[in-house]
């Protein structure tokens, strides 16, 4: 069972909503999302441990630790993981900052993983970025400017590998080109707002994107199936691509 979105388990686990239990003496044990080690007290029944920092922390930074940290290849993995964390709602502009932060974890995991282990600091550094940028975006920006911000966390991204600035020239490209392909995509999906379903379209359209312009791969799940409808009161059903029958 995983946790439900937006839902605070005020007493059971952060990660999954089952019952916590307590120990009579502390153990080492791994955060879940951050993967620090450190002597905790508690796990949940089905084994998660989360550390106080995580635990205590905003959604933007439990996003920003959870993805310096993981080794995932794939970023949709990835986000969803985030997105049944206490922290991060069923909507919220914290998805603006999940657009990017799990793709530059996917780029970087990808360049380290074909031995680039000096990446390491700048994969930190460009999240750390990323979530600067990201907090600049409002929530309800998709409706009240026109512009979702899954789609500019994409442009974030695309910016961010490239090193795109206001005067470059195919960086600047490149950074535009994604914005607009992401936000034709979750155009065409049609309103409400729904910001899983945005997040998947983002990643999904970044993903072909980024592997042909950049020489990266980075896995792609083009059959992924939404788990959070139940809990989106204005949620398009059977009208939504990623909608689990
Ligand atoms: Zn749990
Ligand atoms: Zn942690």
């Amino acid at each position: 069972m995983m946790a439900a979105p937006g839902k605070d388990h005020k007493q059971d686990c952060f990660v999954c909503g089952e019952e916590i239990i307590y120990f009579s003496e502390r153990e080492k044990l791994q955060c879940y999302y951050c993967r620090d080690v450190v002597m905790a007290d508690s796990q949940c029944r089905a084994g998660h441990f989360v550390c106080d920092k995580c635990h205590s922390s905003s959604a933007m930074v439990l996003i920003e630790r959870y993805c310096i940290r993981t080794q995932y290849p794939d970023p949709l993995k990835m986000a969803v993981e985030l997105m049944h964390s206490s922290s991060v709602k069923m909507h919220g502009a914290e998805h603006h900052l999940l657009v990017p932060a799990t793709l530059l974890a996917a780029y970087y995991n990808y360049l380290v993983k074909k031995g680039h282990p000096e990446k390491i600091s700048e994969k930190e550094k460009k999240i750390r970025e990323a979530r600067l940028r990201a907090e600049k975006v409002s929530s309800g920006f998709c409706g009240f400017y026109g512009t979702c911000g899954a789609a500019i966390g994409a442009g974030i991204f695309i910016s961010l590998v490239s090193g795109a600035t206001p005067v470059s020239v195919q960086e600047w490209k490149l950074s535009n080109t994604i914005t607009s392909r992401c936000l034709h995509s979750i155009a065409c999906a049609g309103g409400p707002r729904c910001c899983k379903r945005d997040t998947f379209l983002a990643i999904q359209e970044t993903i072909p994107f980024v592997n042909k312009h950049f020489d990266v791969e980075i896995p792609l799940d083009a059959d992924i199936r939404c788990q959070f409808s139940q809990y989106n009161r204005e949620c398009l059903k059977d009208a939504c691509q990623f909608f689990d029958r």
